[in-house]
């Protein structure tokens, strides 16, 4: 089987994740796709092959070198996206892309388009993996998973690639934030991981936000609104009050790669009270600080305007940065960019606005950068992947496993 055979095959698997159900795997069917893939690994060859009940698929490539080399990980997630259905993938390849307008979806008008997407011209004379329109494509993260399976298959059938062990890990629940929860680091047991679950060629990331969850609670005092006069407060107010107190340049849509913002993301009120719901984001540790301070200290200073008691805060972080667990490890990002360049891939770092697995996956032991899988326009419709990019993927799992056993 080819690394294409291999990924149409994945993608044929619905995975879909969702959040609502509290359960892990959070949809049984994602099991169906884990089982599956078990019964390929164990056919390749793979060795200690398990999977647990909540979906966490490992096995072992072992080492064909008489040296102590240290054990790495390469993992993908097996969900695909909530936002968007995974049911009936019916990819086409489109080979030696021409630069035009791609048409997934005739009678829908669905068209892959580079006026949208530029991207694309980037991929002229290559064999794009795309959707029919009605779906998205699910190379996020079907792409890592193929990429890494073969990967392990062409390491096999080329022993004269000295290695050390390699473990490879599938995991669900990427999508919903739930991937690393339940991720066994120990038995893992690898000195450090790489998730292949990056967009475009070149990607490696190792920065991503610190981030937090932020509510603001206003209480009110309700009185019939002919009699308010000096005695009404209106939480609406209050809240509208709060939410003009932040920076309204530190938001989403008003900055980009290293800058955090507060973001609004939720508003429920009545006179009574009123609830305003925050995520706050920074890549710098002590100004992800600075934020929540900042609205410890804008609440204080409404509760001295208004009565102890009128604002409440509640604050919960969500996830760190894993780049303050990656650089007393720094030569893996090494590594991986010695990977890149030897098989003819210029390196892209660039810091993640959001967060992923492997920042929880550092938090909890394994150091763990993530790698471009080589899939665009991710979650949706208009999801394609260059076969090249895939190739080049997988030919870096290569050799930044044959780089650690020459070190
Ligand atoms: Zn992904």
């Amino acid at each position: 089987m080819t690394l294409v055979d291999r990924f149409l095959k994945y993608v044929s698997f619905d995975t879909q994740s969702d959040e609502s159900t509290g359960l892990t795997p959070s949809t049984p069917k994602q099991m169906v796709f884990a089982e599956y893939l078990k019964a390929e690994l164990e056919s390749l060859g793979l060795e200690d092959i398990t999977l647990d009940g909540h979906g966490y698929l490992f096995a072992t490539l072992p080492a064909n070198i008489d040296k102590e080399v240290p054990t790495i990980g390469f993992i993908a997630h097996m969900d695909t996206s909530p936002d968007m259905s995974g049911k009936d993938v019916t990819p086409r390849i489109v080979e030696k892309y021409d630069g035009s307008d791609i048409v997934l979806c005739a009678e829908e008008n669905v068209i892959l388009s580079p006026a949208q997407f530029p991207e694309l011209l980037d991929h002229k004379g290559e064999d794009l993996i795309v959707t029919n329109g009605k779906t998205l494509l699910g190379a996020d993260d079907k792409a890592g998973i193929a990429e890494i399976v073969s990967a392990m298959v062409y390491l096999k059938e080329h022993p004269e690639i000295k290695h050390g062990k390699i473990r490879i890990g599938f995991n669900p629940d990427e999508e919903i934030g739930e991937g690393a929860h339940k991720f066994d680091v120990e038995k893992f047991g690898c000195e450090w991981g790489y998730t292949m679950d990056g967009g475009e060629v070149g990607e490696l990331e190792f920065e991503n936000f610190n981030a937090a969850a932020a509510k603001v609670i206003f209480k009110g005092r309700n009185v019939h609104p002919g009699y308010a006069k000096d005695k009404m407060i209106n939480s609406i107010y209050l809240a509208n009050q709060f939410i003009n107190l932040l920076p309204a340049q530190e938001r989403p849509e008003h900055t980009t790669g290293y800058e955090g913002f507060y973001h609004l993301i939720g508003i429920q009120g009545e006179v009574e009270q009123s609830t305003v719901s925050y995520i706050i984001r920074d890549h710098d540790r002590a100004k992800f600080e600075d934020r929540k301070k900042e609205m410890e200290r804008l609440v204080a200073q409404m509760n001295e305007e208004y009565g102890e008691g009128t604002v409440t805060l509640e604050l919960r972080d969500q996830y760190y940065n894993m780049r303050e667990k990656i650089e007393p490890v720094m030569h893996i990002i090494d590594t991986a960019f010695a990977a890149m360049e030897a098989v003819g891939v210029k390196p892209n770092v660039k810091p993640i606005r959001g967060g992923t697995d492997g920042a929880q996956l550092s938090f909890k032991g394994l150091p763990c950068p993530n790698i471009f899988a080589g899939g665009l326009n991710f979650h949706g419709r208009y999801e394609f992947v260059p076969v090249q990019n895939m190739e080049k993927a997988m030919k870096v799992i290569v050799k930044i496993a044959e780089l650690v056993a020459s070190k």
